[in-house]
C-alpha cells in the first residue's frame, strides 16, 4: 500500500529527460504565443506533429512567425496557451536543462569564437576524441579545407586567425552540431548568396546532420526542402498550408507560388 501512494514530489517538481528514452516526436498541440507586451499574438492555434527523425520545413514571408514557432520548440518561451510536447510530455512539466541538453540550434548568424578549428567543433561536447572530431568534420563535408589551412585543426581563427568564408563558416558549425548529436535540431537556414560549389557542400552536410533526428528548418532557399517530411506554409502568425513538396506543387496554393516565384529570381534548382 505503501508502494502505491502516490508520490507528491513526482507531480510537482518538474522531470528530467532521460535521453536514452526520448524518441523525438514534437507535438504542438493549439499552440497560440504572444510577446510580453505586444498586443498581437504571433502565433495562433498552431497544431503539428512531427514524428520522431521527421523534418519539418518551415517557409513563409518575414515577420510571419517562423522564429517563433523555433522558439517554442526549443522552450525558448512557453506558449500563452495551448502546448509543446516531445513524446507526449508537455515541456512545462520537464525539466529545462535537460531539455536543452537534448536540442541543438544552428542559427544563421553563425557563432565562432577565436580559438582553433578543433576547439570550435568540439565546443559543444566536453570529451570528445579526435576520431570524432574528424569524423563530425567529414560528415559535414569540411575536412578537405581544413586540411588545406596553414595549421590544419589547429589554425585559429576570427580576429587573431585565418578570415574563413561564409560557406566555411557553416561547415563548421554544422561539424559541431553533428559532434553534439542532438535529438532534435533546429535550424535556421543561412540566407546568404552562396556560390554553387558551397551550396553542393552545405546540402550534403546538412543532408548529414538530418539524417535520424527530429528537425525544424527555416527555410529560406525552397531548393533545401524539397525532400523534407513535412512543409509548414506559415503566414501572419497561422499555419496556412502543411504537405509535401509534391502535395502543395499539385495543391496549387501560397507554397506553388512561393516556387514560382523563386524560380523566376534564378535561386531555386
Ligand atoms: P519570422 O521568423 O517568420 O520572420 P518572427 O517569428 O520573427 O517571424 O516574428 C513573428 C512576429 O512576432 C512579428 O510580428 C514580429 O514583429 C513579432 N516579434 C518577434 N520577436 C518579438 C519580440 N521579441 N517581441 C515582440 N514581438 C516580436
Amino acid at each position: 500500500d505503501l508502494l502505491e501512494e502516490p508520490r507528491e514530489m513526482e507531480n510537482t517538481l518538474p522531470q528530467p529527460f532521460d535521453r536514452s528514452r526520448v524518441a523525438g516526436r514534437l507535438t504542438f498541440d493549439n499552440a497560440s504565443f504572444r510577446y510580453h507586451g505586444s498586443e498581437n499574438f504571433a502565433l495562433r492555434d498552431i497544431t503539428l506533429d512531427v514524428q520522431p527523425g521527421e523534418t519539418i520545413a518551415l517557409v513563409g514571408p518575414s515577420g510571419a512567425g517562423k522564429t517563433t514557432l523555433c522558439n517554442l520548440a526549443a522552450r525558448f518561451y512557453d506558449p500563452t496557451r495551448g502546448a509543446v510536447l516531445l513524446d507526449n510530455r508537455d515541456l512545462r512539466e520537464v525539466n529545462v536543462e535537460s531539455y536543452r541538453r537534448l536540442i541543438g540550434v544552428v542559427e544563421q548568424d553563425v557563432f565562432l569564437f577565436d580559438g582553433t578549428i578543433r576547439e570550435n567543433i568540439a565546443y559543444a561536447r566536453r570529451r570528445c576524441s579526435e576520431e570524432e572530431i574528424i569524423g563530425a568534420a567529414n560528415a559535414a563535408a569540411a575536412d578537405d579545407f581544413i586540411r588545406g589551412l596553414p595549421d590544419g585543426y589547429d589554425t585559429v581563427i576570427g580576429e587573431r586567425g585565418v578570415k574563413l568564408s561564409g560557406g566555411q563558416r557553416q561547415r563548421i558549425a554544422i561539424a559541431r552540431a553533428i559532434l553534439a548529436d542532438p535529438k532534435i535540431l533546429i535550424l535556421d537556414e543561412a540566407t546568404s548568396n552562396l556560390d554553387s560549389e558551397s551550396e553542393r557542400l552545405i546540402q550534403s552536410a546538412l543532408h548529414e546532420l538530418l539524417q535520424d533526428r527530429t528537425a525544424i528548418v527555416i527555410a529560406h532557399r525552397l531548393s533545401t526542402i524539397t525532400e523534407a517530411d513535412q512543409i509548414v506554409v506559415v503566414e501572419d502568425g497561422e499555419v496556412v498550408e502543411v504537405g509535401s513538396h509534391d502535395e502543395l506543387l499539385l495543391q496549387g496554393g501560397r507554397y506553388r507560388d512561393m516556387v514560382h516565384l523563386q524560380m523566376q529570381e534564378g535561386t531555386a534548382t
